[in-house]
């Protein structure tokens, strides 16, 4: 073990504790739920999306409102726990580790309806579902996540993932990240070969989950003792790895040291499946086309077209365009008032994680409440972001970051370096996120 790995024992059971209540889905402790005095409304609050932002919202107002009307609109009756994939695809977990049911995380007393909304008519307060109901409200949450852009790569299509042809994607689904897994076993198997792994053009959630998946599938490939029969190259749309630069100088001389090449300004634009070659776009050059033995896609992602299309949106032109539009520190819509965001589906810079939905809900429940009895806003959102950033199986480093101090480290813990890659994080991750997550959704957190 490296100087750098912290051993588990030099850490209290206290800092522990802390940990699992703290970092990762985490945020600052200072905002926790139950803070608010319950606020009596007769008010209709329809939230879309029972994901984190939506079921932590649910779990909070129903704690904060006394009288209200709470409905949560999403189709999808599991819940997932997508932080846990990387470590699916990984061959640490098993997928069932991540799945729940969305009705174990609702309260009694919140109506759910069972679709999807197709339309927002926020001049007339109401959502369309795709079943053609119409549900109208007074406050409407938007919490809708992210869509999946895979269909913007040509040739590529989630049902390709892990059928032996050399596809791997932790994003597509709990089924696809265990079949990444496989395809990455396929691969190690064979004993050569060269393995690509992409960025997307566009935001993405959780934008460690692509470096995580490189480290954990070269502590695969070190550990097969024939690592250099092995080719491991990484492409950035952008030039850049990741967004906080200390880490993205970290990354970059950590692929060095590994012998991962980057290819700066490459997008993926074209798979095909059956012989195995995928074409990138590449910045002031013709299109290139590479051979791989595996690869990893990044699907781009936007929010889902319904809001994208809506008046919610931000416009053609402006920052974020089709990305919810609130404001950033407060989560309110600017132009329509009883309208707030929560989640990947703003329009922001950084934070399209679950810890920062933590950090979120906090914020949005305080100013909520002070938006129903007419007093200013409260509580500002500062961009927080955080990664347990995995390094390689059994080591991982605690990434914390906002807005300010173009990006400055923002560590939870005084016993925890952000820079330092530790066994304890890995442990964090591996162990204690989950149950810190299921208390974010429970909004006990
Ligand atoms: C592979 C992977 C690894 C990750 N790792 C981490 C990590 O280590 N740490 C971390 O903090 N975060 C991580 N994340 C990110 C984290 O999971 C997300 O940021 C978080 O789930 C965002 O919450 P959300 O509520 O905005 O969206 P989601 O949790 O995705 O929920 C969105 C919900 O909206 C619903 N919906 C969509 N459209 C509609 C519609 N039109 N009508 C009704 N409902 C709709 C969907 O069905 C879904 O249930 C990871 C994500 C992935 C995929």
């Amino acid at each position: 073990m490296s100087k750098k790995h912290l051993p588990f024992e030099s850490v209290s059971r206290r800092d522990l504790l802390k940990l699992g209540m703290g970092a990762g889905v985490i945020g600052p402790l200072a905002l926790t739920a139950g803070n608010a005095k319950a606020v009596n409304t007769k008010a209709h609050v329809v939230i879309v999306g029972a994901g984190a932002g939506g079921l932590s919202m649910a779990n909070r107002l129903t704690n904060s409102l006394q009288g209200a009307k709470i409905t949560i609109i999403d189709a999808r009756e599991k819940h997932y726990y997508q932080p846990g994939w990387t470590l699916v695809a990984s061959g640490v977990w098993n997928k069932e580790k991540t799945e729940t049911q969305v009705a174990d995380w609702l309260p009694n007393s919140v109506n759910w309806v069972k679709g999807m909304v197709a339309e927002y008519n926020p001049d007339n307060n109401r959502v369309v579902l795709e079943s053609g109901q119409l549900v109208d409200y007074d406050y409407l949450i938007v919490a809708a996540g992210l869509q999946l852009r895979y269909e913007r790569i040509e040739g590529m299509d989630v049902n390709l993932i892990g059928q032996g042809k050399g596809i791997g994607s932790v994003y597509a689904s709990m089924n696809a990240a265990a079949a990444t897994n496989d395809e990455i076993k396929r691969w190690i198997n064979r004993g050569s070969g060269t393995g690509l792994f992409t960025l997307a053009p566009t935001a993405i959630k959780c934008a460690g989950a692509p470096l995580k998946m490189t480290f954990t599938t070269l502590s695969r490939l070190e550990n097969t003792g024939v690592r250099s029969n092995f080719n491991v190259e990484f492409m950035t749309p952008s030039g850049k790895l990741f967004s906080q630069p200390q880490v993205n100088a970290f990354v970059r001389q950590r692929f060095e040291e590994q012998s991962v090449k980057r290819n700066d300004f490459y997008t993926l634009k074209a798979i095909d499946a059956d012989a195995k070659k995928a074409t990138f776009a590449v910045r002031d050059s013709a299109d290139i086309v590479r051979d791989y033995e595996f690869i990893h896609v990044v699907p781009p992602m936007t929010a889902p077209d319904s809001l994208m299309q809506s008046p919610l949106a931000f416009k053609q032109g402006e920052n974020f365009t089709g990305f919810m539009k609130v404001d950033r520190e407060t989560l309110q819509n600017p132009d329509y008032p009883n309208v707030w965001g929560i989640g990947d589906v703003m329009g922001m810079a950084l934070n399209k994680t679950a810890a920062s939905v933590k950090m979120q809900a906090a914020v949005l429940e305080q100013n909520f409440l002070a938006h129903l009895q007419n007093l200013p806003l409260p509580a500002k959102h500062n961009g927080y972001t955080s990664c347990p950033l995995i390094t390689g199986i059994g080591k991982a480093m605690l990434v914390e970051f906002g807005w300010a101090d173009t990006m400055a480290m923002m560590p939870s813990f005084s016993f925890i370096d952000p820079m330092a890659e530790s066994w304890t994080v890995w442990v964090m991750k591996d162990r204690m996120l989950r149950p810190a997550y299921y208390a974010m959704l429970e909004g006990k957190v």
